[in-house]
């Protein structure tokens, strides 16, 4: 809780605010987490837990929510939800202020929330094991997650040799806990990926920071012998204006041939049916993804709100491949 309630504090979270906390409670710990977090800052703590999304702008409007907590993916389905109202949150409410992990997402679309929500977004990283949130986040600058240095030893280590590797390259992170007394953890290998930069921030913080989580080293795929991590992916679709919220990545395997199929929800205004200008897009969307990943991908563009839409964490790639 008091490391939560600094990481709130860093990012400009104050005594005063009201905080709505967007996340599943249960056994997901970014939940309780931030509640014991934002209690102990002592803002007014709206627990809405994740979904209905309806129920969740009533009760940004009702209680003047200044800071949400959500996951990336489901922040860009309520914008819709918000247009869907006919309301604008950039006007609409009080937001100031968003805090957003819990599953692996580009520079891109953080961008595209402040811009939606007129926000400042700010990066979380926790693990289950290391008690759940408030492990590492991001100050104000935004380059990279300060993680404390007085609750944790991280280390990089490469996760075929297992070797430790120096700062500035990348590799799994290991944790080893300080203050924990029931349950320590000694270089605790968590599978996700990441670079320590060892250089001292600008805000004058002396924690190191780590890198944007570039994804779980199980999570990565491999296709034609490529690998490829889905943030790639998502780093090149939300830096095109034209695609909307929601995208799905299907892997399939036809005549013992791999094929990635990327089906792209387009944004209603571009969406006119002008073949043309569609057929453009999509060729810019293959050939920019293609360009990232060194693999041609097969490219759709669909309606909006036509693919599946997710309440907890996204669920962006599927693999029917079978082996
Ligand atoms: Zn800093």
């Amino acid at each position: 809780a008091n490391l939560v309630a600094r990481c709130m504090f860093m990012s400009g979270v104050r005594r005063g605010d009201v905080f709505q906390n967007m996340v599943g409670y249960g056994l997901f710990t970014g939940g309780l987490g931030f509640q014991y977090g934002a209690e102990r800052l002592g803002t007014l703590t709206i627990p809405s837990g994740s979904g209905n999304s309806k129920r969740q702008i009533t009760l940004m409007g009702d209680f003047g929510t200044t800071v949400i907590h959500i996951i990336p993916s489901y922040a860009l389905h309520l914008w819709k939800v918000f247009e869907e109202m006919g309301l604008d949150p950039k006007k609409d409410t009080q937001l100031r202020i968003a805090l957003i992990g819990a599953e692996p997402h580009s520079d891109a679309t953080r961008q595209r929330i402040e811009e939606m929500y007129g926000v400042e977004a700010f990066n979380s990283y926790g693990l289950s094991e290391m008690n759940g949130p408030g492990v590492a986040f991001e100050c104000p600058e935004k380059s990279g997650m300060h993680f404390w240095e007085d609750h944790f030893i991280i280390e990089v280590i490469d996760p075929k040799t297992l070797k430790a590797l120096p700062d500035g390259e990348e590799g799994e992170l290991v944790f080893t806990t300080l203050m924990r007394e029931a349950m320590p953890l000694i270089r605790y290998r968590s599978k996700d990926l990441a670079t320590i930069f060892p250089e001292p921030c600008r805000c004058g913080r002396s924690h190191r920071r780590i890198s944007r989580i570039k994804g779980r080293s199980d999570d990565m795929f491999i296709l034609k012998g490529v690998n490829i991590f889905p943030l790639q992916i998502d780093t090149v679709l939300m830096t095109l204006a034209e695609v909307g919220t929601n995208y799905q990545v299907v892997l399939e395997r036809e005549n013992f041939e791999d094929k990635m199929i990327v089906q792209v929800e387009v944004r209603p205004e571009f969406f006119k049916g002008d073949l043309r200008q569609l057929e453009r897009l999509r060729r810019q969307i293959t050939e920019s993804l293609r360009s990232e990943i060194l693999v041609t991908p097969k490219v759709e563009l669909v309606e909006p709100d036509t693919l599946p839409k997710s309440e907890g964490k996204a669920v962006r790639v599927i693999d029917r491949r079978e082996m």
